[in-house]
């Protein structure tokens, strides 16, 4: 069975993301969506809890998609499967360097763990969490930009989060 392995913060899911699960979903058995607690991340939005619970209603439609998350690092926590595959989106250049730089990481911990990367859909090349956590502090309407089952409670805590 061929399993992938999408990581990241998810504070909140995007459609962004949500792109690229769905077209993991159809080219792997089995999709974990990982929510990783980010050390180096001050001040979520939302706890992991939330963010698990929002992220499993966002993927209820894809069937071989389930939403786990950690706080080991990722190289590890792979370990627990055999031989998944990374995929991640790239937006820009700038998702490069960094991207390369957390692979040749990974394959230090972890030399059998691959990377693949999907590039991010045209129209959520500008789309990111932070962006999503921006527009909602200053009121905007999240609508396209987050799954719109999720849109009002994104909206609503925004009111009392504080950067
Ligand atoms: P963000 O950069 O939005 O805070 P994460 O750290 O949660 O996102 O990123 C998780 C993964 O999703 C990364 O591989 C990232 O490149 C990818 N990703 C995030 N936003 C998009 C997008 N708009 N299009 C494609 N991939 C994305």
């Amino acid at each position: 069975m061929s399993i992938a392995i999408c990581p990241g913060s998810f504070d909140p899911i995007t459609l962004g993301h949500l792109n690229i699960v769905r077209r993991t979903s159809r080219i792997f058995d089995q999709v974990i969506v990982l929510i990783a607690v980010n050390a180096g991340k001050t001040k979520p939005m939302f706890t992991i809890e939330e963010r698990v619970d929002m992220v499993r209603r966002a993927c209820e439609r894809y069937p071989n998609v389930i939403v786990d998350s950690s706080d080991i690092l990722l190289a590890e926590y792979a370990k627990r499967y055999e031989n998944p595959v990374l995929v991640k989106g790239l937006r820009a250049a700038s998702d490069f360097e960094y991207e390369f730089q957390m692979d040749l990481v990974n394959k230090h911990i972890n030399p059998k763990l691959e990377t693949m990367y999907l590039t991010a859909s045209g129209k959520y090349t500008f789309l990111s969490s932070s962006v999503v956590r921006e527009m909602a502090a200053y009121g905007a309407d999240l609508t396209g930009l987050v799954p719109i089952e999720l849109k009002a409670e994104i909206e609503e805590k925004a009111k009392t989060w504080r950067k």
